[in-house]
């Protein structure tokens, strides 16, 4: 997310398209373009060595017309305001999209988790929760975890936050582990939501996946899940995966649980003995039904766009694909699933994990996954019934579901 381009431009720019689309007023659209409160806070954390550190934090709260914001936070050494702003917009649409009545919020913390001890991070992450607490609470702002945050993590900021309010609120924070409240299904949630919307598309745009083929790039834990579920759900033979280390690759098909042990036993994908080795770029181009990009942002690029062969692109990872990417796999017929509607498993299971805390009582995990296929299902449906009666592509088509809602709900509250 870092670079030369300014991440809260680009999600300004796309909710511009959108709003003009859609014919929003000046007063909503200009709302829609900010966030509605942004917290900055400086940590000073002591050290192991005794010594203090200052760490500058931030929380945005984008969008609350739909209900609390909801996003996670992000433990990052190049987080910077207009990152979180950007992807505290992008929640605003996800929520939206799948419908779950929650806004979009994010966090983040400028640091380096791989140089602090577990002490250290304890202390941080109760430091924030201490600066920034009086913003957060089960009606106004639920974290989660992001890059480089853990379910241990999140315990800690619960714990810190329920010490300051005197009273037990398991659904100020999602992601916990289990015995703290945590939901049954969350670990694999992101990619199940991803395949329930690649079976959708399959049935409407008529592709056959059972016994068709996928390659997943990026093997952590979307990809790794996207492999099993898109075996275990779909049929699909999975071909080929890639880390950042390099990728492998065989035709006649590779058992997703196999690979998956390989890669937890040695950290790496690279002496799988039943494939053979391809550079990591080849595997975005492979002949493949179904493409699993669950890496970093800008994979797919005008460069390469050209030669992608998949018949669906399901986006897990966030932004994998470029605009100018997007319209070159849209004239070659190529159905994208955009990232804020296929990724958005992993939200709507935090939702889930919410009720469950609010109620105190907890889901068998058959539960959570009806319902997740549910909530999946209607959101692809209605992103699709919009793309056909706009004639837009699927990431516009969600563009403009998201952002009416959000625009609705505002209204409807007398704001604009
Ligand atoms: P992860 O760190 O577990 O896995 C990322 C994987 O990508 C690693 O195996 C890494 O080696 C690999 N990788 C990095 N650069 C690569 C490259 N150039 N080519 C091939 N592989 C490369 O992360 P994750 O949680 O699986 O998240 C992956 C993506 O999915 C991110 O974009 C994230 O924002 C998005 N996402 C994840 C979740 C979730 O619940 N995990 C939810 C929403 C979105």
């Amino acid at each position: 997310m870092s670079g030369k381009v300014n991440p809260f431009t680009i999600a300004q720019q796309q909710l511009d398209v959108a709003a003009e689309k859609l014919g929003l007023d000046p007063a909503t659209h200009e709302l829609l373009r900010w966030p509605m409160q942004e917290i900055k806070v400086v940590l000073p954390v002591k050290m192991d060595d005794g010594t203090t550190r200052i760490f500058h934090a931030f929380r945005v709260q984008y969008n609350t017309a739909r209900g609390p914001a909801k996003g996670g936070v992000r433990w990052h050494p190049d987080e910077t305001l207009d990152t979180v702003r950007a992807l505290a917009a992008w929640m605003t649409w996800k929520t939206s999209v799948v419908d779950i009545p929650l806004g979009g919020g994010k966090g983040g913390i400028v640091c380096n988790p791989k140089e602090l001890s577990e002490t250290e991070k304890e202390r941080l992450a109760r430091a924030y929760v201490r600066a920034i607490g009086r913003a957060l609470g089960v009606t106004k702002d639920v974290p989660a975890p992001d890059v480089y945050t853990t379910p241990q993590i999140m315990a800690w900021m619960m714990d810190e936050y329920e010490t300051m309010v005197g009273e037990k609120h398991p659904g100020v924070i999602t992601g916990k582990p289990l015995p703290l409240g945590g939901s049954q299904g969350r670990i694999d949630a992101t990619a199940r939501g991803g395949i329930y919307v690649t079976r959708e598309a399959a049935k409407v745009f008529g592709i056959n996946l059972q016994g068709g083929t996928m390659a997943v790039q990026g093997f952590g834990n979307a990809g790794q899940h996207a492999a099993l579920l898109g075996e275990e759900i779909l049929g699909l033979k999975l071909v080929a995966a890639s880390d950042s280390k390099g990728a492998v690759y065989n035709p006649s098909g590779i058992k997703a649980k196999a690979l998956v042990d390989h890669k937890l036993k040695h950290d790496t994908l690279k002496g799988f003995p039943e494939a053979e080795e391809i550079p990591r770029e080849a595997l975005l181009e492979l002949d493949v039904t179904v493409l699993f990009p669950c890496a970093l942002e800008n994979a797919i690029t005008k460069e390469n766009a050209p030669r992608v062969r998949c018949r669906i692109l399901c986006e897990l990872a966030n932004g994998p694909t470029t605009p100018e990417a997007d319209e070159i796999l849209y004239d070659k017929g190529v159905v994208v699933l955009p990232d804020f509607l296929a990724n958005a498993g992993g939200v709507t299971v935090s939702y889930f994990e919410q009720v469950q805390n609010a109620y105190n009582f907890y889901w068998e995990l058959r539960d959570v996954h009806q319902r997740l296929d549910d909530k999946m299902t209607n959101a692809f449906r209605g992103v699709y019934e919009m793309s056909r009666r706009e004639k837009v592509n699927m990431r516009q088509a969600a563009y403009l579901v998201a952002v009416a809602r959000v625009a609705e709900a505002c209204k409807l509250r007398g704001w604009v």
